[in-house]
């Protein structure tokens, strides 16, 4: 899969995919990332990107000509999709970086300023991708989060595909806590259940855990889940024990 990102500020992106996970996705040729500055698209000596909005107001509104420009030259298969990090656009999550990692090339184009120029979204994009409800001074870190939450549903970029298939909201629910050596760290305890060598007995443990941490924190996605009969006897045993307490 390829990503090609579009930004005035190409810099910002230097070091960021050079360890881990998607380096090493990188150097096996299972990803591409391409950084590519809106500037080489301009035709003018001063290579502008940016001009004042139509009707007044302050601040400054990416143009549209180079954008279309960069996406044109930049695209390469039919089976790319145009996307502007945008804080008015699909709330990321775990869902759509699944559905973004069938796509053959991702194009991210970073607004900066008051944004971009509107015809861009509605002639270019084919989707505008928000990563939260919160206003970032510029579109390359939410590129950059798009690019590593969707990497990972690249066959081939984390070794062990099951652990995407159990990790947090994957399956409707929050990961189960973790523990590894000491076996004791400074008096507090790995549950013994973890040694007991009994897998059916651990794996109702950590489900059970995963279903208390989703109902404290997140309550919502236990709601949008169909429970199996398990699932509902320890909601049970966990909303008891709660009452205890
Ligand atoms: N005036 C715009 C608005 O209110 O919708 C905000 C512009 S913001 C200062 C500049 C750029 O940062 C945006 O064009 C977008 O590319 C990026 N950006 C800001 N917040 C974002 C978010 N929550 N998710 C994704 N991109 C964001």
């Amino acid at each position: 899969m390829r990503f090609d990102i579009i930004t005035i500020f190409p810099r910002m992106f230097d070091g960021l995919f050079s360890a881990g996970v998607v380096k090493k996705a990188l150097d096996k040729g299972v990803l591409e990332i391409r950084i590519h500055d809106l500037r080489d698209y301009t035709t003018d000596k001063h290579r502008q990107v940016d001009d004042r909005p139509y009707g007044g107001l302050e601040g400054m509104v990416l143009k549209p000509e180079p954008i279309f420009r960069a996406v044109e030259a930049v695209r390469q298969s039919q089976d790319s999709l145009v996307c502007l990090l945008s804080p008015q656009g699909e709330v990321f999550n775990t869902r759509l970086a699944e559905q973004l990692a069938g796509y053959k090339q991702l194009i991210l184009i970073c607004g900066r300023y008051e944004g971009v120029d509107e015809r861009v979204i509605e002639h270019l994009v084919d989707k505008e991708i928000s990563i939260g409800d919160y206003i970032l001074t510029g579109g390359e870190l939410a590129a950059a989060v798009v690019v590593d939450a969707v990497s990972r549903f690249v066959p081939g970029v984390v070794g062990k595909e099951g652990s995407v298939e159990r990790e947090s909201f994957k399956g409707g629910l929050l990961d189960f806590p973790q523990y590894t050596r000491p076996r004791d760290f400074r008096g507090y305890k790995v549950p013994s259940v973890l040694f007991s060598g009994d897998h059916k007995k651990i794996a109702r443990w950590r489900l059970k855990k995963a279903l208390e941490k989703t109902l404290v924190r997140r309550p919502d996605l236990l709601k949008s889940r169909q429970l199996s009969s398990e699932e509902e006897e320890l909601l049970k045993e966990i909303q008891e024990e709660r009452k205890d307490s």
